[in-house]
């Protein structure tokens, strides 16, 4: 069989996989924090139609938990075995978040809809659609009588939306992943499906908080002001920072780390106060060449120096940190798989990116395993009126198969 006979085996399911994606989708699988019941009724279901497109090796592994009714948070791994002794896994997640703002849908979240080329419905893209199609490209190369090159497993996880203590953390404390493995993530991608990302920035979330002296604000000299003290502290920081941390490197978008003033709290409701009190916050993202570790010393040190200068505190604290995981090389092999795949079935170029995001691939670079973030999407995830094109669900269908295959089809 050559590629392009594979990739009309795919095809000619089309109806078809929209069918069993809309009934995939009429199950709901709300985490618990977000007052769900969590993924074991959609895990049931997934497992049934696995067997049903004639996919045999099928594990469920659970994740005690007792805030859903089940008490347990099911992960699927299906597996078919290659010709080497090299594996690739496809990570995609069963849970979805919420449907949010009812009145603000247009077609009911969970009674999936077709629609003008797409399929609308909560999850229908994030995570969805790729579950389906990675799913959807093993059992076409099954049933086509092809042996994979790699061995190969599908990984449908719990509660990705929600830390994956359940999910990925669960399965890497259980030894399913080894170094050396391959990992597509298919969970952020382009429209087009041409952005393979490889390399994440780090992120730090701080919360600043200074403290001066209040007082009535025809009397300045009598106290110190918080505000004027946040605000110099504010811009001697993020002009320091971005002096120093300047390397580029254009796999990102903007391709520099970024420094920012977000959120600034409220210090009270009057005009007429100089206040002694000013809570704000940083966002920063930083290239992996960098140590988050020293962003904050020099932090720290700007900190300093601005309330020792106004006889002022301030202190800081972090609402989140990642550190930058890793990167995936340029030249890793499942780079090199992907794009061979996404070049044979679309006429686009495929290239490597970085995010100012954290992703679920950042835990397996930690762990030594190459692993790439990839999906053909519109990016409406967690979106009210959330949709998956049909066109990108039957072609990264159409990818997971060629991939899948590896060197079993022939590419001429
Ligand atoms: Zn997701």
């Amino acid at each position: 069989m050559d590629a392009t006979e594979l990739m009309d085996a795919v095809g000619s399911q089309r109806d078809k996989l929209v069918e069993d994606f809309c009934s995939l989708l009429r199950v709901k699988a709300v985490g618990p924090e977000s007052g769900g019941e969590g993924e074991h009724d959609r895990a049931r279901h997934i497992v049934a139609l696995a067997s049903r497109l004639g996919l045999t090796d099928i594990e469920v592994l659970e994740s005690s938990d007792p805030n859903v009714p089940s008490g347990k948070r099911p992960n699927i791994i299906i597996r078919v075995k290659g010709r080497t002794a090299k594996r690739l896994w496809v990570v995609s997640h069963m849970d979805t978040v919420p449907e949010g703002d009812l009145s603000a849908w247009t077609t009911p979240p969970y009674e999936p809809t077709v629609k003008d080329g797409r399929i609308y419905g909560r999850g229908s893209e994030d995570n969805g659609q790729e579950l389906m199609a990675s799913l959807c490209g093993l059992a076409t190369l099954v049933r086509s009588g092809l042996v994979p090159e790699l061995d190969i497993g599908l990984v449908m996880v719990a509660d990705e939306e929600h830390g994956n203590v359940h999910g990925i953390d669960f399965l890497m404390s259980k030894g399913l992943f080894k170094k050396g493995d391959l990992v597509v993530v298919p969970d952020h991608g382009s429209l087009d499906g041409s952005e393979l990302e490889v390399v994440e920035k780090g992120i730090a979330w701080i919360d600043v908080e200074v403290t001066g002296k209040q007082t009535h604000a025809s009397t300045p000299h009598k106290g110190v002001n918080a505000l004027e003290v946040a605000a110099k502290f504010m811009l001697a920081a993020v002009s320091k920072l971005r002096a120093k941390y300047a390397i580029r490197d254009d796999l990102f978008d903007p391709p520099y780390s970024t420094f920012e003033p977000t959120r600034c709290e409220s210090n009270g409701p009057n005009v007429n106060t100089v206040p002694g009190r000013q809570r704000f916050a940083f966002d920063f993202r930083v290239l992996p060449d960098h140590s988050l570790d020293e962003v904050m010393a020099d932090l720290r040190a700007v900190a300093d120096e601005t309330a020792r200068a106004a006889d002022a505190q301030i202190t800081m604290s972090f609402l989140q940190r990642a550190d930058a995981a890793p990167r995936t090389p340029l030249d890793s092999d499942v780079v090199r798989r992907l794009s061979e795949a996404i070049s044979l079935t679309r006429d686009v170029v495929a290239k490597p990116t970085g995010i100012g995001g954290g992703t679920c691939a950042a835990p397996f670079r930690r762990a030594g395993i190459d692993a790439v973030v990839w999906a053909s999407v519109a990016s409406v995830a967690h979106d009210v009126n959330e949709y998956c094109i049909i066109d990108n669900l039957v072609g990264d269908t159409k990818v997971y198969a060629l991939l899948f295959a590896g060197d079993g089809v022939r590419r001429a």
